[in-house]
């Protein structure tokens, strides 16, 4: 991990300590005459065994701890609404510590139980068919709060369904491109052998195409999952459902694209909602096709879950296939994903907050 930004809400005398990497911890216990192998047992207690209070690091010296005590707090998003769907969905909703909210969704099925989480409080690129949309965004998480949802999120799920989660996407509230860093680190502590060990590629960034966030990701040689929210397939429908694409057009995007698959040889999720009469004509599917043969990928077609003060309808199920079989019969990789959680607007861009109001 690299180096440490103490949240901005924070005064200097009360440093998140969930904020601090293990190098900022050696470095302040060596400016504080402590030996610094102790920062190995500060994050094991903070993300291995999940501590939420100094007194319960007891193989700290006491002196020690007090002096924690007195320079760190700790900020935990705690679960705070729980909502389940007749299908097994279950929605999560967490109480930040300045009183905001996010929310989490447990998607299961037989094979794997998948977290969609969020990483900003609100959105600042406001798509027009999402709710988190229709919310400015706020803030971004700081990446132990999106930790914070994993843990939360796995703890339910055993409690659940007897198993832990297989799969992270972020796909909840927000865009995290546009939070790199701070999901850099959450991704970090989610693969660290010493904390959650889950593998690179169980997790799924999904963004809307920010074309220099992208790079960054091929230049790190990512090994995570990269989806693309595309659902408009020329730039001119593209504009009208979402503000990226006048600063990240499809061509900008799609260059950056292939330079995420030569670096990483991961194959790319392009997702696609089809709204009825705007985007799911034959020739929506071929232009489709176009972008797709560009690079490696699969496509996810999504059936869109209205939103209120969405004017834009869900497609029928004659027109959604006949899409699909443009594109299958072109040789691509496409099936139809069926919507969870709908009805406790859990489901694809139907995360709002509701309790940041
Ligand atoms: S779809 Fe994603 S990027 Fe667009 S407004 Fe919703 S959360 Fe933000």
């Amino acid at each position: 991990m690299d180096t440490v930004k103490p949240s901005p809400n924070n005064t200097p005398a009360q440093i998140n300590i969930r904020t601090m990497a293990r190098e900022n911890l050696a470095q302040w216990l060596e400016q504080n005459n402590e030996p610094s192998f102790r920062a190995k047992q500060i994050f094991e207690w903070l993300w291995v065994k999940g501590a939420d209070h100094f007194d319960m690091m007891t193989n700290l010296p006491k002196s020690l701890r007090v002096r924690l005590e007195k320079s760190f707090v700790f900020h935990i998003a705690e679960v705070d609404i729980v909502q389940k769907s007749q299908d097994g969905t279950i929605k999560v909703g967490f109480a930040l510590h300045d009183g905001r909210m996010v929310e989490g969704v447990i998607i299961p099925t037989s094979k794997r139980i998948t977290a969609c989480i969020s990483s900003q409080v609100g959105c600042s690129l406001q798509c027009s068919f999402c709710a988190t949309g229709q919310l400015a965004r706020d803030r971004n998480l700081a990446f132990s709060e999106i930790v914070d949802q994993v843990r939360g999120l796995n703890r339910f799920s055993i409690d659940q369904f007897g198993r832990g989660l297989t799969n992270i996407v972020f796909m909840g509230m927000g865009e995290p491109l546009l939070n790199l860093e701070e999901v850099f680190r959450a991704t970090e502590i989610l693969t660290a052998e010493e904390a959650m060990n889950m593998a690179s590629r169980r997790i799924t960034l999904s963004t809307v195409g920010v074309a220099r966030g992208i790079r960054k990701l091929a230049e790190r040689g990512s090994k995570f999952n990269l989806a693309w929210s595309l659902h408009a397939a020329t730039n001119e429908k593209r504009a009208q459902i979402m503000d990226i694409n006048k600063s990240n057009p499809i061509e900008k995007v799609v260059e950056a694209m292939k330079e995420f698959y030569a670096r990483t040889k991961r194959k790319i999720t392009l997702e696609y909602i089809l709204f009825h009469k705007f985007n799911d004509s034959q020739e929506d599917a071929r232009n489709l096709v176009k972008i797709a043969k560009e690079f490696p990928c699969f496509i996810n077609l999504i059936e869109y879950n209205s939103v209120v003060g969405v004017s834009l309808e869900r497609s029928t199920p004659i027109r959604s296939r006949r899409f699909l079989e443009i594109l299958t019969d072109s040789g691509l990789e496409a099936h139809i994903r069926r919507s969870r959680g709908h009805d406790i607007d859990a489901a694809c861009g139907q995360l709002a907050g509701k309790n940041n109001d």
